[in-house]
């Protein structure tokens, strides 16, 4: 942790991440102090457990949990860059029904589904708005209503190969593709 003693200057000469004083040499950052014997530099390596914080601008994807009149509930499982790393959870995030697609959306129902997977951008981290309006963002993977089973794209719409059931989403087009 910063100012913590990792050794003294009769011992080790200061490297990376530390600052020496009176001969003691502590952290400046949090992390693992690393010795390199053989030159007898100690250094500490900042810690990146640290796990990173959704930012305006960053592309997620979560699971619609919520259909409303004027906005789409999500909640969110992961940031595009990040790989399979945690993230800090801002808790839950929401599609305003003007921020999702370029055309007037009359029917929020039409667009999304509860456990649809969408990829969206944050607009705004203050309320957790997300946006759908580019092409590449909307519902990335979803479910028959009626039988479950996962809907493949047909044009502009989603078909059930199970069931012939035809459902609309706002689709991404990278639906079905698994890309973030
Ligand atoms: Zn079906």
């Amino acid at each position: 942790m910063p100012g913590d003693f990792v050794g003294t200057t009769e011992e080790f000469t200061p490297g990376s991440g530390t600052y020496s004083s009176g001969g003691d040499i502590h952290s400046i950052v949090s992390g693992n102090v690393v010795i390199d014997k053989k030159k007898r530099i100690v250094s500490v390596v900042p810690s990146t457990s640290t796990p990173p914080v959704v930012k305006e601008g960053d592309i997620v994807v979560g699971e619609v949990t919520n259909v409303r009149d004027s906005v789409v509930l999500v909640s969110l499982a992961g940031i595009k860059g990040v790989g399979e790393r945690e993230f800090q959870d801002p808790g839950m995030a929401a599609i305003h029904v003007s921020n999702v697609k370029q055309e007037y959306v009359k029917d929020l129902s039409r667009e999304f589904a509860v456990a649809d997977i969408v990829k969206a951008k944050v607009l705004n981290i203050q309320n957790m708005r997300l946006d759908t309006s580019q092409k590449s963002f909307g519902v990335m993977k979803a479910n028959c209503s009626v039988c479950r089973t996962g809907l493949i794209r047909d044009n502009n719409k989603l078909k059930c190969p199970a069931c012939g059931n035809v459902e609309t989403r706002k689709i991404s087009s990278d639906y079905g593709t698994g890309i973030i």
